[in-house]
């Protein structure tokens, strides 16, 4: 196993020196019964975090929940005091942290059975909540009653969509009921949190199972502007990965890229280009349109329309075409702004930035040849 769960071992051995029990916990337990490389290590420790922080080099990264982050073995874990959670009121964060003396407290906090694992350090498991058969037999399914657990906290619901997503397991019946009849809360959340867990949804390798879920939960209906996507992608072989998949979704919702969502002003310009582009009803795509959108939207546009069935281009196609394209910029054409302004015997204006615009367009067109002498030739054939 890898050297990072080594280096776990060596930690909770060290904390244990000290006379505070612990473990690792939560998905690296999971992914260590499954012998998949865990992305991080949580430990759960009966040491509150000022103690942790006395014998470690550490830094309290979430002291509000218990957790601080420590740097063992050039490695960093996160080290949580074992903890009940207090009742909640924004149906995300716990109002208030309670330790607890008992490992089984916060084991019973977690979300999934299958995240509520411990291990020690000669790699023995201990299974308060029957986690063990759902990871044998592939099934979600919450720690505790699932009404209950997402009325405290609905970002749950959201997860068990993303570790469908991406281990491939059913979510257990009662679970999914309560996902469908719980949805509504998820408008209680933060749009971020709501983002967070829907992106990590969408690079999963199962995508297709969890849209399934969504669309027999009705939860499509509560993810603003991706219920047709999700519906029109589910039945799809080969899924979109996640900047197509948006601009798919977006095209499907009438071409509007919803305000809910919280996207980088780049995602954001970029979906709404790709989307505009894909939508064009005429010659899909113009040298005029790769000049306009560039490379990356059009490569993007072209993939939204070939997974609709819209377009007749790879990607290979758009490159091609776009390499060749005559020019790539106004800074391109062979006569300067000077060159111009010298021919017409005129001062900078508004003409000059419209009449290159003009120029750039005939030779986009192939009307002329980006070359000095043929421009110069042309300008005899404009208006300006
Ligand atoms: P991943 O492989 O994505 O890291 P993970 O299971 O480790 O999956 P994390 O988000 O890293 O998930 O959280 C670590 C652990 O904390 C989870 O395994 C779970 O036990 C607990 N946990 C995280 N979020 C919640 C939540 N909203 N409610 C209850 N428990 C949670
Ligand atoms: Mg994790």
């Amino acid at each position: 196993m890898a050297l990072s769960f080594q280096k776990a071992k060596n930690l909770i051995k060290a904390l244990k020196k000290k006379g505070y029990e612990s473990y690792i916990v939560g998905g690296a337990v999971r992914d260590f019964i499954m012998k998949k490389e865990p992305i991080d290590i949580d430990i759960t420790t009966k040491a509150k975090p000022t103690d942790v922080m006395r014998h470690f080099n550490s830094v309290p990264t979430g002291l509000k929940y218990g957790t601080v982050t420590v740097e063992f073995e050039d490695s960093q874990f996160e080290i949580t005091t074992f903890r009940l959670d207090g009742p909640t009121k924004d149906f995300r964060h716990p109002d208030s942290v309670i330790y607890s003396d008992n490992v089984k407290d916060d084991v019973l906090r977690r979300d999934f059975t299958i995240n509520g694992l411990l291990m020690d350090e000669n790699e023995r498991i201990y299974d308060h909540v029957g986690g063990l058969e759902d990871i044998k037999h592939e099934v979600i399914r919450t720690i505790g009653n699932p009404y209950d657990r997402f009325n405290e906290d609905a970002l749950r619901i959201l997860r068990a969509l993303y570790f469908q997503s991406k281990l491939g397991f059913r979510i257990d019946e009662e679970t999914k009921q309560a996902m469908k009849d719980s949805r509504f809360l998820i408008k209680e959340i933060s749009r971020e949190r709501v983002f967070n867990e829907l992106i990590k949804t969408l690079k999963g390798p199962y995508l297709k199972l969890a849209l399934e879920t969504m669309i027999e939960t009705q939860i499509d209906e509560v993810l603003p502007g991706l219920k047709n996507g999700i519906n029109y992608i589910s039945k799809l072989d080969k899924l979109p990965f996640v900047d197509p998949f948006f601009v798919v979704s977006f095209i499907l919702n009438q071409g509007i890229v919803p305000e809910y969502w919280p996207f980088s002003n780049y995602h954001k310009n970029m979906y709404q280009k790709a989307v505009i582009l894909s939508m064009k009803t005429k010659d899909f795509i113009t040298p005029h349109d790769l000049y306009e959108y560039g490379l990356e939207i059009s490569i993007l546009a072209n993939k939204a329309n070939t997974f609709l069935g819209k377009s007749r281009y790879t990607e290979n196609d758009i490159e091609n075409a776009y390499q060749k394209l005559p020019i790539k910029s106004e800074l391109d054409l062979a006569l300067t702004s000077q060159e111009i302004m010298t021919y017409y015997n005129k001062k900078p204006g508004l003409w000059l930035g419209k009449l290159k615009k003009a120029l750039v367009n005939d030779v986009l067109s192939k009307k002329v040849k980006n070359e000095k002498a043929a421009l110069l030739k042309h300008l005899e054939s404009m208006e300006v």
